[in-house]
């Protein structure tokens, strides 16, 4: 699946919500049961059994496919009318009762054409469709058409080639949660059918756990938040990209501030590069004929440039401007570029689905004797990122796929040298066997937000070919001749919105103090106070706190809970005792009221705080 991205195009950076199922075309995806573990297995089966109490409900009900998807199950139905919430109850407590009665699954195989009148007779028209492709495919290729293979419990039969559970008395606490519309084999010409969702899990514990976890992803979903906060918005003008408004500009901006003072500290150059750029570029570095429909392409003078959808190939020209030696490298360029990608308006979704976005982006050119250590110190360098919001990374190693571009014996060694590297850095880290791009292996970074829930982040790759050949990079090594460098790509946080969308729904809006866009909320109680507590903002910000007044007409009380609503993490309340004192006694945003510091500690105080990124 990612084996035929560019580079620089992360793979699917992950589903924005638990449902976000893959599409499934072929006959062979539609009957694939998506049942990898015990867990899947189990949810499949489920699956079986929803279907079961559907038909029961809903006589003549004619069904889709029912497979495990992740935390779940879904079964998908064409029915005479909408379900309502009160046909979820009715079907649940089927459901039970299927349960209850302990039915054994069943396999049978039917030679082919009993299998196909089977299902004509039961009225199952997409049975028969899939049964039908599976024939033809097997016709074209001169093989026998294959048995069909289907599973009864009770009196429930469906084509399906399993796993399941030994019967139904194994199927755990279930909930069926949602229903949606999906088209039938995601195809926008074909029937759309009524998709229900559920959760099933092998214990009531794990059962409430998932359904707290969910209701808490509600409440927390970054594009809610994003309004409260104040943070950024979307306008029809333009789907897909984010109008930061203050608040959100500056999480990005301290963001991106922490990720500049790492890079500076490692040695990294910062470059910028145009957007809008001329498409032999992109057939030059092989992006276009794999990219096209997702670029923005547009007409000047008679020719066709394009905005970016990725930084790759242009700090080649930097690369270029000079002649390299081999003591010249490591070159570590790095880019906040601004990118464009066509995403058909459909899929946009808040700040994790999007058209323009930032990364931030680099570029490392270094010799082969170089991967190992420069591997090794970006492991470090995206563990400390993550560290800064208690964030601990997971790493996939993904090897050669069989269809790889360059020299076999260079790929060999590159591997050999990015193991050794992710050995060395003692990192959690587990192989993806050929699921490398097809002119880099690579790393992926995974994170587990406070709910548990697991992201793909960012990507590090290893690129033998695609920048360094296309482009025909070298450097000159210590015996005068022209070598071939390694380029690396690599991104830490990747696509900042995506990333602040992540960090808005894992912190539930209330940033650590040293990201949060306001430090500290000053309340003056009456009028007088004002003056005063304009001029402890002054002190807060020349130590370079983030501090805002409320000089409304609010009463105290109210200053106070809109200050808690807005998740600021301190609380600073002046009355006549503390402007006498210059004092200020800080009220964190969880309730917690702290003694009373002189103004000048306490600027002090906070300002170590927000410095050293604590938690
Ligand atoms: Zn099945
Ligand atoms: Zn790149």
């Amino acid at each position: 699946m990612s084996q035929d991205r560019p580079a620089g195009v992360p793979d699917d950076a992950g589903p924005d919500d638990e449902f976000e199922a893959p599409v499934r075309g072929s006959a062979e995806e539609l009957l694939d049961a998506g049942a990898h573990s015990d867990l899947d297995a189990m949810r499949h089966s489920a699956a079986h059994v929803m279907a079961e109490a559907v038909l029961d409900l809903f006589p003549g009900a004619r069904l889709g496919i029912g497979p495990a998807i992740q935390d779940g199950f879904y079964y998908d139905f064409e029915l005479p009318r909408p379900v309502t919430p009160d046909d979820l109850a009715a079907i649940e407590t089927r459901m039970g009762a299927s349960v209850a009665a302990d039915h054994p699954f069943i396999r049978r195989e039917l030679p082919p054409a009993e299998g196909r009148s089977f299902f004509v007779e039961r009225r199952q028209p997409y049975k028969v469709e899939i049964l039908d492709d599976l024939a033809a495919k097997s016709k074209a290729a001169g093989e026998p058409t294959p048995v069909t293979s289907t599973y009864q419990h009770g009196d429930f039969i469906d084509l399906c080639k399993g796993p399941h559970v030994a019967s139904t008395g194994r199927i755990g606490p279930f909930k069926l949660l949602s229903v949606a519309g999906a088209y039938w084999r995601g195809d926008e010409h074909r029937p759309m059918l009524q998709r229900i969702y559920g959760t099933v899990w092998g214990s009531q514990a794990d059962l409430d756990q998932y359904l707290w976890r969910r209701a808490e992803a509600k409440k927390r979903d970054h594009r809610r938040l994003g309004v409260q906060l104040d943070l950024f918005s979307f306008h029809d003008v333009s789907p897909g990209s984010a109008f930061w408004h203050p608040r959100g500009q500056m999480i990005w901006r301290t963001l991106e501030g922490s990720m500049r003072e790492l890079q500076l500290r490692r040695g990294y150059q910062e470059i910028s590069t145009p957007i809008l750029v001329n498409e032999k570029l992109w057939l030059q570095s092989g992006h276009l004929p794999l990219y096209a429909d997702n670029m923005f392409l547009l007409q000047v003078e008679g020719q066709t440039f394009g905005l970016k959808p990725m930084n790759c190939p242009e700090s080649t020209f930097i690369y270029r401007s000079r002649l390299r030696s081999y003591r010249d490298l490591p070159l570590r360029y790095n880019e906040y570029g601004r990118l464009h990608r066509n995403e058909r308006s459909g899929t946009l979704s808040g700040l994790t689905r999007v058209r323009q976005f930032i990364q931030d982006d680099a570029h490392i050119y270094v010799r082969p004797d170089q991967l190992a250590d420069e591997i090794e110190a970006l492991l470090g360098e995206v563990r400390e990122a993550y560290s800064w919001v208690g964030l601990t990374p997971r790493f996939a190693f993904a090897t050669k796929p069989d269809k790889a571009l360059g020299d076999p014996m260079l790929w060999e060694k590159a591997e050999g040298l990015i193991k050794e590297a992710l050995d060395r850095s003692g990192s959690q880290y587990v192989v993806k066997p050929k699921d490398g791009t097809f002119y880099a292996p690579k790393i992926d970074i995974y994170i587990d937000d406070a709910l548990g829930r697991e992201w793909q982040m960012a990507t590090i790759q290893a690129d033998l070919t695609m920048l360094p050949e296309q482009f025909d990079l070298t450097y000159i090594d210590e015996h005068g001749q022209p070598q071939r460098p390694i380029a690396i790509h690599r991104a830490i946080y990747g696509s900042l919105e995506r990333f602040i969308g992540i960090l808005v729904e894992h912190f539930a809006g209330a940033f650590p103090l040293w990201l949060a866009p306001v430090q500290a909320a000053i309340i003056p109680i009456a009028d007088r106070h004002l003056p005063p507590a304009e001029e402890l903002a002054g002190v807060l910000r020349g130590r370079g706190l983030r501090v805002e007044v409320d000089a409304s007409d609010n009463r105290m009380q109210n200053k106070i809970r809109l200050a808690q609503e807005q998740k600021i993490p301190y609380m600073l309340v002046l009355g006549d005792r503390e402007v006498e004192g210059r004092t200020a006694a800080p009220r964190t945003r969880a309730g917690e009221q702290q003694p009373a510091e002189d103004w000048t500690a306490l600027a002090d105080r906070l300002a170590a705080e927000s410095a050293a990124r604590g938690l």
